[in-house]
């Protein structure tokens, strides 16, 4: 099956997989990937996949498709891709069909047993969620809203450097929402915190799942309104202005800090400002 030619749905069912539905094999942080496509028929499966379940994800072109782990030690032909790079590196991913299996496996994972009573779930009939007899309570898959944020200083916008981040990258401040904040009061919090700036005239532009583990990443523009650079050392490693084209490598546009940055850049010169 080629990438280019899936149409993902998707969608629920608490039935098992049969033989001709699709499954998406996950192996510790990556993908197994058979061929050119991300997806494998229930019968070609490595022998011991299966082992740790199957959840379901939607379907593919008309065919059910589940979600499994197999272990790192299983054997078979293909590739196992890690999921940073196939979300960063390749442009033609189905990258919401790989973030719903990763972030659906790990809700599956995570909730074997009720967090309320520590007893054992099953599956809820209709929607995405584990039901508990006992409780009466559904546990649905964990979202983490995050907020990041392209600061404009006249023609000049801000990068960083995560201090965590292994890859030569600078990105844009990022960070987790809090209990009982807005999106909008989140960036102004973040960006104090990390680098001691001030800003206002905070603008929505575009948003993205990234299951790392469960994160959905909002993206802003903002403007500089005072303070000078400080930064929080155990977050960023460095920090500064830049204009656009004279930037250090900063992440591809398959990712939204990629498409936030290339934006904000097209926005200062004077180009087209959206984000398709
Ligand atoms: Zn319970």
């Amino acid at each position: 099956m080629a990438t280019s030619s899936i149409q993902w749905n998707p969608g629920w069912t608490t039935r098992q997989p049969e033989r001709g539905d699709l499954v998406l094999v996950l192996s510790g942080s990556g993908v197994f990937k058979p061929g050119d496509g991300w997806l494998q028929p229930l019968e070609s499966m490595p022998v011991q996949a299966g082992s740790a379940g199957f959840v379901s994800l939607g379907s593919a072109d008309g065919r059910a498709v589940f979600v499994t782990e197999v272990p790192e030690s299983v054997s078979a032909d293909g590739d196992i891709v890690s999921l940073r790079d196939a979300l960063m590196m390749i442009s033609d991913v189905p990258a919401a069909m790989l973030s719903t299996g990763f972030q659906v496996w790990q809700w599956f994972q995570d909730h074997q047993y009720c967090g309320r009573c520590g007893g054992c779930m099953g599956f809820h009939r209709r929607e995405r969620a584990k039901w508990c007899d006992s409780c009466s309570i559904p546990w649905y898959p964990r979202l983490a809203p995050c907020v990041i944020v392209v600061i404009r200083k006249e023609d000049h916008y801000l990068l960083a450097k995560s201090s965590r981040v292994k890859r030569h990258f600078y990105s844009l401040i990022a960070g987790f929402v809090e209990p009982g904040e807005s999106l909008e009061a989140a960036v102004v919090r973040e960006v104090k915190e990390e680098t001691g700036l001030d800003v206002t005239n905070i603008q929505y532009r575009a948003s993205e799942p990234w299951p790392f583990p469960h994160q959905l990443m909002a993206g802003f523009f903002a403007d500089y309104a005072g303070g000078e650079l400080v930064l929080q050392e155990d977050e960023l490693a460095d920090a500064g202005w830049f204009l656009p084209g004279s930037r250090p490598p900063v992440p591809p546009e398959t990712t939204i800090s990629g498409r936030l940055i290339r934006d904000m850049e097209r926005m200062i010169t004077g180009g087209v400002s959206g984000l398709e």
